[in-house]
């Protein structure tokens, strides 16, 4: 780990620990780190060298300088390592939390992380490991990788639409959550018994 490796770590730590706290920050540091480690230890069951090992602000990686000659299921794993170790994390918090509830304020967090890092990853796009995978499925099966291309272009669509449809509902629930507000105080001031309007705090 190089000294601007370090400096990047830190300020996610601290970004995150403002923004949310310690723990929040700690979880989902750790959920990067434990999806990352899932492609190394596949890199180390595959005997590549492993060049860099790289946690950074909201993103981390396994580099290997040599060009790696895998056959397609080989590449598979690897590409399938880093989600899988988030979801075996996902599992393990669950157990433990089963058991030992008293850890849960601690664990959600990372629990939290493990399933964003899971689901997103796995979302067939580009770098993302989805993508990866799709590409060398694409490569396996011989097919044009115009269509793959395609069918990314129509899914990052897709997820745009969906993304600004939800964020539509949310902004117009609040808005008539809002108006809703707005007349139950105005009856509150108007109330003919002169009563006081109750304390909003
Ligand atoms: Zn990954």
């Amino acid at each position: 780990m190089t000294r601007n490796d370090l400096i990047e770590l830190i300020l996610l730590f601290t970004y995150l620990t403002l923004a949310f706290n310690s723990i929040i920050a700690v979880g989902c540091i750790l959920a990067m780190v434990i999806h990352e480690l899932g492609h190394a230890a596949f890199f180390k069951i595959y005997n590549i060298k492993i060049d860099k090992f790289k946690i950074g602000f909201f993103y981390g990686y396994v580099l290997s300088n040599k060009p790696m000659s895998l056959t397609c299921k080989q590449e598979l794993n690897l590409f399938f390592a880093g989600p899988l170790f988030n979801f075996m994390t996902i599992c393990a918090c669950f157990l433990l939390g089963t058991f030992f509830p008293i850890v849960i304020e601690y664990i959600a967090p990372l629990m939290a992380a493990s399933l964003i890092l899971f689901v997103t990853n796995l979302i067939p796009i580009g770098g993302l490991d989805g993508g990866r995978i799709a590409l060398s499925l694409f490569n396996k099966f011989n097919l044009n990788k115009k269509i793959l291309l395609y069918s990314e272009i129509v899914l990052i669509s897709a997820i745009i639409t969906f993304v600004n449809v939800s964020f539509g509902i949310f902004l117009f629930a609040a808005l008539v959550f809002s108006i809703d507000l707005f007349l139950d105080e105005s009856c509150i001031m108007k109330n003919p018994r002169g009563e006081l309007p109750h304390t909003k705090v």
